[in-house]
């Protein structure tokens, strides 16, 4: 029998219109090697795989053409539904939404906003609060570690001595010998590091680790997103019933969310968690 490629809904509608009134054989369907088959679309909306009439009997014509009518319109529907959400969004990661951070204000706990010069170097990030004015840069949560740890001038008996956050480098400081007393200058080691607000974990933004403004339970997962551009992203891909890997070079921001965003028992749940985070996002002027 021959095998017809079908590649759209409205192709085979046109078939299966075609097989009712033109005692054509039945088409099967099957996958081509170049776009993704029918029964496989099928299956993604969630609609069972369709049957097509074999008979050519006026009876089975008849009722050939009654549902036809009532395929014809679930088909169609299932069509538009398949191109109204499929999922088609330029193919980034998540590096691509790692510019700017809609964060808690650590003073006056509203929406502040750390921005950045690149995703590669957040260092350079710089936090600004337009409620209370509030403003930092990353570089101002940098202390230094100075130390001292040598033997006395005098004595040689052992001088330790720590200060361990010091918000500037020390070039030299003096001691008093713990054993004998004599005071000296000595040079201290000094060990740069960051110390943001928060130890690292889900839910904070990566540099600065505090709060993101954009985030929430999903029975007992957090969902965050970095600001309005990650979360809108974050939502057409829950909200399509068709996903299709937009590329094979690299694996995109969408397809690295965690099981329980893309599981689709929760995509009711998500999108309205979504919709309540954008409510706390400034509308747009
Ligand atoms: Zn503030
Ligand atoms: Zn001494």
């Amino acid at each position: 029998m021959r095998r017809w490629v079908l590649h759209d809904t409205l192709t085979f509608q046109m078939l299966a219109k075609a097989a009712c009134s033109t005692k054509l054989p039945s088409p099967s369907i099957s996958d081509d090697t170049t776009s993704v088959g029918l029964n496989k679309r099928r299956a993604n909306v969630g609609l069972p795989a369709p049957v097509l009439p074999m008979s050519s009997t006026s009876e089975s014509s008849r009722s050939c053409r009654v549902s036809w009518g009532i395929n014809k319109f679930r088909n169609s529907q299932a069509a538009m539904e398949a191109i109204a959400t499929r999922y088609h969004a330029p193919a980034t990661v998540r590096q691509s939404y790692m510019t700017e951070f809609a964060v808690e204000c650590p003073k006056c706990k509203n929406e502040a906003a750390i921005t950045v010069s690149s995703p590669w170097f957040l260092d350079s990030g710089k936090l600004v609060c337009s409620h209370c004015t509030h403003s930092e840069t990353a570089a101002d949560l940098v202390r230094y570690k100075v130390s001292v740890r040598r033997n006395c001038d005098t004595c040689g008996k052992l001088i330790s001595k720590v200060i361990p956050h010091s918000k500037a480098p020390v070039d030299a400081f003096a001691i008093p010998c713990p054993s004998c007393g004599e005071v000296r200058m000595y040079k201290p080691k000094n060990e740069s590091y960051t110390q943001p607000y928060n130890d690292p974990s889900d839910g904070l933004a990566p540099v600065f680790d505090l709060p993101l403004w954009l985030q929430g339970s999903i029975r007992g997962n957090l969902f965050w997103a970095y600001n309005r551009q990650h979360l809108h992203a974050i939502k057409e891909y829950v909200g399509a019933k068709l996903r299709e890997r937009q590329t094979t070079t690299h694996t995109t921001m969408v397809e690295r969310l965690p099981q329980f965003i893309k599981d689709a028992k929760n995509r009711e749940a998500i999108l309205k968690l979504i919709e309540k985070l954008e409510r706390k996002l400034p509308t747009a002027p």
